[in-house]
């Protein structure tokens, strides 16, 4: 905690216990009272970080996985991961990064901002599609109109903050009230909030206003419902005459289970208007990419690496070509840093990082292949590899190597077992390929004196330029070996990677003229 206290802006800590009025029937924390509780805590991150009063612009995706009981106590904790110039509408101080866990966080801000932005277009785009779709009339299919629901509330002092400003949880809070009455025409249990989908406040409302919720089902799926719920606001005036403020539109998935806790199917429904259909097709848009970025953000990469065994060496060796040439093939590579013949290019994927460094390198493509397949030189160049030996010379194109590398700071020195597969090009066009994976050897089990680390996938690309000239690309997915050094890089407190590409074109030029 003291290390989260002193990091970066605005860390904020807030317990609550929860009696029974913050609970559904059920005794457990209704989601509208902690969305209130999310709310706040963040706006006060926001303000820790900003120094002036804020309030909530949008929310992500929210999914809710158990549930709290009356009489215990919850935490909440916000944190700033990461500050863009005009979310906040404010300029904001670049959040200062200090550890490696806290770079993670907010290269994956970077990634829910960028996914943030681009819904839109992915929503028109999968619309598009699904406008093709034909729906079949189904048997038993429920009106969507039973679900229909309004509600009016008059926002007075306690719901807003001192500027008079409606707070964003309270609205939330009230919108799960509508959303889960309209579910429950649905499913003659109480239905539970699992996630929330869109929670853009399109504009300000204030104390003396009234807020109109309107909620209807838009689509059910087998153990969930969708229900979308739009906020409309009016003052006194705008109130007779019917000129309504949208706020905020929202989208809230509801399941619902039986005394045993079993998850229960709702009904298939039939939209009754154009407007419906619409929505029908939209919850079906927006279920596809909850899904995709689920799956995205909860990708894990550190998995042991492939045993060497007899029976799955041709597998391990395509999977070592496979996953370079991948990683090398993705669109988003994105240049972080230039120097004249290097350039540093970063690739983000959910919660993996990768990194590229291109280098403009005077000598032929094949001597600099020749050069940079055998691992033995690599010492010559590169201050990461203290020793490097051949455990295995499987074939000419595959070789296992014993490498140790030097410690980072307060931890013992690093050893890998790296399988290193080596591939011409069929094409002209086609780069030479030096592929880099760990792999798990009986024979070389971790020892005590080293700590055994992975490489997931590594390794270069050299592309012929002229007959005298070629481009190296050297590529790591980043894994906490490598982490440290690219994360000092990005913050600008090192520049190791430049200065392991320089010596790497001076150790080829120099060979080459050697030669
Ligand atoms: P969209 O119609 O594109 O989904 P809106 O912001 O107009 O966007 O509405 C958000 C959601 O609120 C709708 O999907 C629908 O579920 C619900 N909704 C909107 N208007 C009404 C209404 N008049 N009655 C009931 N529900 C409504």
């Amino acid at each position: 905690m003291a290390r989260r206290g002193a990091a970066a802006g605005g860390d904020v800590c807030m317990c609550q216990t929860v009696f029974p009025a913050h609970a559904n029937q059920r005794g457990e924390l209704s989601a509208g009272q902690l969305l209130k509780w999310m709310d706040a805590t963040a706006c006060l991150a926001a303000e820790k970080h900003a120094g002036v009063s804020c309030v909530t612009a949008s929310m992500d995706d929210i999914q809710f996985e158990e549930a709290a009981r009356v009489g215990q106590i919850i935490t909440i904790k916000a944190k700033v991961n990461r500050a863009f110039k005009t979310s906040m509408e404010i300029e904001l101080d670049p959040v200062k990064l200090l550890s490696t866990e806290d770079q993670l966080e907010h290269t994956l801000a970077i990634e829910r901002r960028r996914i943030r932005l681009g819904y839109e277009q992915l929503f028109q785009n999968l619309m598009r599609e699904s406008n093709k779709e034909v729906i079949f009339e189904e048997e038993g299919a429920v009106s969507t109109d039973l679900t229909y629901v309004q509600s009016i509330e008059l926002v007075q002092p306690p719901h807003a903050n001192h500027h008079g400003n409606t707070f964003g949880g309270q609205i939330m809070a009230w919108m799960e009230a509508v959303a889960s009455i309209s579910a429950s025409r649905l499913c003659r249990s109480y239905p539970i909030l699992k996630s929330v989908n869109m929670f853009k406040f399109w504009g300000p409302s204030v104390v003396g206003d009234r807020l109109v919720f309107n909620a209807i089902v838009n689509n059910t799926f087998q153990n969930s419902v969708e229900v979308g719920v739009r906020v409309e606001a009016y003052n006194c005036e705008e109130w007779i005459k019917d000129q309504a403020r949208h706020i905020n539109s929202a989208f809230l998935i509801f399941n619902t289970v039986n005394d045993k806790g079993e998850l229960l199917t709702f009904p298939r429904i039939k939209p009754t208007t154009k407007d419906g259909l619409r929505r029908y097709h939209g919850a079906i848009a927006r279920r596809r990419i909850r899904l995709t970025r689920k799956c995205m953000l909860s990708a894990k990469q550190d998995k042991p690496s492939d045993p060497w065994e007899r029976s799955n060496q041709a597998y391990v060796s395509y999977s070592n070509i496979a996953a370079l040439t991948h990683l090398a093939a993705k669109p988003g590579w994105e240049i972080t840093r230039t120097l004249d013949d290097i350039k540093i290019w970063t690739h983000e994927e959910g919660d993996m990082l990768s990194l590229k460094v291109e280098m403009q390198v005077k000598i032929p493509s094949h001597l600099a292949f020749s050069l940079l397949s055998d691992f033995r030189f690599r010492q010559q160049w590169d201050k990461h590899f203290l020793t490097c030996e051949v455990l295995q010379a499987v074939n000419e194109d595959e070789k296992i190597y014993y490498v140790t590398s030097p410690p980072i700071t307060g931890h013992k020195p690093r050893d890998y077992v790296i399988l290193v597969s080596q591939r011409q090009p069929c094409k002209p066009s086609e780069p030479y390929i030096v592929a880099v994976k760990s792999v798990t050897l009986t024979s070389m089990p971790p020892s005590e004196e080293y700590c055994r680390s992975e490489i997931l996938c590594a390794g270069f690309q050299i592309y012929s330029d002229s007959n005298s000239s070629c481009t190296v690309c050297y590529f790591n997915q980043v894994t906490s070996g490598v982490m440290p050094y690219l994360a000092a890089n990005l913050t600008g407190s090192s520049k190791s990677i430049e200065d392991t590409a320089l010596e790497c074109i001076k150790f080829l030029e120099l060979k080459d003229s050697k030669c």
